[in-house]
């Protein structure tokens, strides 16, 4: 087997080599009781896993240990199963380890079994892990459930050429909204007003973020989808209207920083009558699993949406591919391939 092994914790960004490595290990010989092993194809490059790195028990989600492979989601077909709700040949998608083959124990297994179907979708395999995988439910279910939208309203969205901001864009638009977004090169900027069908969006890092916010929405926003925190949430309190919303999807800014961006202007909450709301997508993963599968995947299929993403072959390069899209490389869903079906 080979094994990407997280080695230490970092402060700020993770260096290859240093803080994870990839080794070759040993496969078990024999399953127990309830285990399954997987053939490993996809992992899904989630900036979550930063956070996990930071080892602070007791967070929402569990810390990496060191001297483990790591985790996250992915899609594997069950190759080796004594667990009888996982037969052999499944196709599943859920945590598994960034290994070519994860012995996945009866206490680790709500694996979701993908339907037989999608293995002769027109859909590719990759979208599971971005637009149809966790990445798409987070930007599905935080609209449904957190954001009210309302055809005609103005919503802004940071990290907008992201994983969950380009899907967060185009289902606001989708709903009549009119949409605007930030990112960190020109080149996604042009993708998001030229192929994604944005209203607006600029570069965050060539100009004063609160002074291009407010040019791209003059008669200020109604609500904010806050991928980011930091700078770009001052600006958006600033420019959100009176009983604004801000749905917070996450804050990237926060996670490689040692120290944290100190907003200045958070008395605008009250003053503003703004309404905050954060989630995490385990919370309603469940429940709209799927009516979210079904209506995605019509959309796609459609052309109402559509589903960027950058597929990088090989588990050796599932480090530095991580670290390359927190700093921003990727346009669209990072994904790596780890095999064929
Ligand atoms: P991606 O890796 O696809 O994209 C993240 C983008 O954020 C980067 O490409 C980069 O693009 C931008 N970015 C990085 N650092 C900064 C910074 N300091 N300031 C502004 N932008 C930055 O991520 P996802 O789309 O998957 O995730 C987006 C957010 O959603 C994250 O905060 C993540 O944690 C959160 N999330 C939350 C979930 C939940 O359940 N609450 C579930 C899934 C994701 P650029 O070039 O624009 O800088």
């Amino acid at each position: 087997n080979k094994s990407v092994i997280f080695m230490k914790r970092p402060d700020d960004y993770p260096i290859v080599g240093e803080h994870f490595v990839l080794q070759h290990t040993d496969l078990v010989a024999e399953l127990e009781e309830g285990d399954i092993l997987t053939r490993n194809l996809y992992l899904s490059l989630d900036p979550y896993l930063r956070g996990r790195m930071d080892g602070i028990e007791g967070a929402y989600v569990p810390c990496f240990h060191i001297g483990n492979p790591i985790n996250g989601y992915g899609m594997g077909e069950v190759i080796q199963s004594k667990n009888s709700k996982y037969p052999v040949g499944s196709l599943v998608f859920g945590v598994i380890t960034w290994e070519l083959f994860s012995l996945i124990p009866p206490s680790f297994n709500n694996l979701i079994i993908l339907p037989n179907a999608i293995r002769e979708s027109k859909v590719p395999l990759s979208w599971y892990l971005g637009a149809l995988g966790m990445t798409g439910l987070t930007a599905y279910g935080s609209l449904k459930l957190f954001a009210n939208l309302k055809p005609g309203e103005t919503i802004f969205v940071s990290a907008a050429m992201g994983a969950v901001g380009h899907l967060v864009g185009q289902m606001a638009k989708r709903q009549g909204l009119r949409v605007v977004g930030s990112a960190g090169t020109d080149e996604k900027v042009k993708v998001l007003l030229e192929e994604l069908n944005f209203d607006a969006a600029f570069n965050y890092k060539t100009g004063n973020i609160l002074q291009s916010l407010q040019k791209a929405c003059p008669e200020g926003i109604d609500i904010y989808y806050d991928n980011v925190g930091g700078e770009q949430l001052e600006a958006a309190l600033e420019v959100l209207k009176q009983h604004g919303r801000v749905v917070v999807s996450g804050m990237i800014d926060d996670y490689n920083r040692v120290t944290p961006y100190h907003i200045k202007n958070l008395v605008l909450i009250f003053q503003k009558r703004i309404k905050i709301e954060g989630f995490v997508c385990l919370d309603f993963e469940k429940e709209i699993w799927p009516e979210f599968t079904a209506d995605v995947t019509k959309w796609l299929l459609e052309g109402d949406i559509v589903c960027k993403e950058e597929v990088t072959e090989g588990l050796e390069n599932a480090p530095s591919v991580f670290v390359n899209n927190l700093k921003g490389k990727n346009l669209g869903k990072g994904v790596i391939k780890i095999a064929d079906l």
